[in-house]
């Protein structure tokens, strides 16, 4: 059975950081937009607001200025000042400071799961957003006119009808496969096993990523006393880590990273993601576009996805708000056109393979064992530090202020 059919702007399908983010981005506009999301916020199984920690670059951060966010972010975050890179088995090492990049933070720290209650409540009091959850997309069809999606909710289907719909439903999208749109998907045969524990030394807004012959692990300063590992593990390994008991796990993790930062202590509760790289073949189609996880999944080593994915969002805001400036009569704006789709789809591939190919390159350079790219990897190191320009240039990338940037990753507001 069918309930009536409400007509929307925007539908946003996948409410996680991402679908969530777009919706409060592009509130001041004044459009009519639903967020359908599959998993309630505070349901243990919520595939995007967990226990994980995420560096957010500086283009995050100025984009959560910009949309009056920030102060209640930062609050929730520990600022990272100093990256430290290192190689296990050899002496040298690499390194990041946001003093010498003339800013206050590299990036900084917060637990997902916050991150997730500050969105929450923001979207909570934005009348102009609808939304269903828990509800799910499981059909839609797209028009010369309107895309119109079907979604579960309450044991009964439902159907939205919109000028836009947007794919924000993660790595695995459904909604990009009734799309029509295919994914080129490698396994990286690894999984980061993910959680936080104690560290003798205090990290000082140290952020440590130590590259090992299994994959990278990175240590990440957290609000509290506490700090977060992302450790990346061979996929046949994984249970076996996953299963350990905490002294033997800290055992083997304090093996890998060294005495650094002193004895490991107190780890909490691990949780495994299985590691691939994903590219949609496209990024839109009639009346609908991809962002965030759906269009792109990175290897989390140089902390990028959901960075990438705020770029997405900025992008397409920058899109629907120079489209809606250029119409003329602006009662009847239309966000879906040909025009806003192609020219989002345009701006967003060459950040995005960009990004794909930095990411999928350090992995491979950092995890080979073989003799010539160790060598090869020493001699970029000692270049990275001495050459000029060289540790500058790799801070835009990795605080996200490379290329062509949108409003809001300018911390220009959008209205
Ligand atoms: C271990 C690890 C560490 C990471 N660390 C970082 C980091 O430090 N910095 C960084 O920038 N990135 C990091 N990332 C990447 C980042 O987590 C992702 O890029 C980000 O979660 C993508 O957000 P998303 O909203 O696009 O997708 P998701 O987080 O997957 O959210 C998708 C949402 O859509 C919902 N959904 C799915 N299907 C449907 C449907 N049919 N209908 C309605 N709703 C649906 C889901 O319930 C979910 O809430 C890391 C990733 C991993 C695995």
């Amino acid at each position: 059975m069918h309930d009536a059919e409400p007509v929307y702007d925007i539908v946003i399908a996948g409410g996680g950081m991402i679908g969530s983010s777009l919706a409060l981005a592009l509130a001041p506009l004044g459009l009519r937009i639903a967020v359908v999301e599959a998993v309630a916020r505070r349901d243990s199984q919520q595939p995007s607001f967990d226990d994980r920690s995420t560096a957010l670059s500086r283009s995050t951060q100025r984009m959560f200025e910009a949309m009056g966010l920030w102060d209640e972010v930062k609050a929730a975050s520990a600022p990272i000042k100093h990256i430290h890179v290192s190689d296990k088995g050899r002496f040298g090492f690499s390194h990041l400071d946001a003093a010498e990049q003339g800013v206050a933070a590299l990036g900084y720290v917060v637990i997902n799961r916050v991150l997730g209650e500050v969105l929450q409540s923001h979207l909570d009091r934005t009348d102009t957003v609808d939304q269903f959850c828990p509800a799910r997309i499981n059909a839609l069809s797209l028009g010369p006119d309107q895309a119109v999606a079907t979604m579960a909710i309450d044991g009964r289907e439902r159907r939205l009808k919109c000028k836009l719909l947007v794919a924000a439903d993660g790595a695995n999208s459904s909604v990009r496969d009734m799309m029509g749109i295919s994914v080129q998907k490698r396994s990286y045969n690894q999984r980061a096993v993910v959680g936080n524990l104690r560290t003798e030394r205090p990290l000082d807004h140290r952020a440590y990523e130590r590259f090992t012959p299994q994959g990278p692990l990175a240590i990440l300063p957290i609000a509290g006393e506490r700090a977060g590992f992302i450790w990346t593990v061979a996929a046949r390994d994984a249970e076996r880590v996953l299963g350990l008991n905490d002294d033997d796990f800290i055992a083997e993790i304090q093996a890998e990273f060294g005495l650094r930062l002193g004895k490991f202590s107190r780890v909490g509760r691990r949780a495994g993601y299985p590691l691939v790289l994903s590219k949609a073949v496209r990024l839109s189609a009639t009346r609908s576009v991809l962002i965030g996880n759906a269009a792109h999944g990175l290897h989390p080593v140089s902390a990028q996805g959901l960075n990438l994915g705020m770029r997405d969002v900025a992008a397409l805001c920058d899109c629907i708000l120079d489209q809606r400036k250029a119409d003329s009569n602006a009662d009847e704006f239309d966000p879906g056109t040909e025009a806003v789709l192609r020219r989002y789809a345009q701006w967003r591939r060459a950040d995005q393979k960009k990004l794909l190919r930095f990411t999928d390159g350090l992995v491979h350079l950092f995890g080979s064992t073989r003799p010539g790219v160790r060598t090869l990897r020493n001699i970029g190191m000692i270049g990275f530090d001495l050459i000029p320009g060289v540790r500058g240039l790799f801070a835009k990338h990795t605080m996200g202020l490379a290329g062509e940037l949108p409003r809001l990753s300018r911390g220009v507001p959008i209205r």
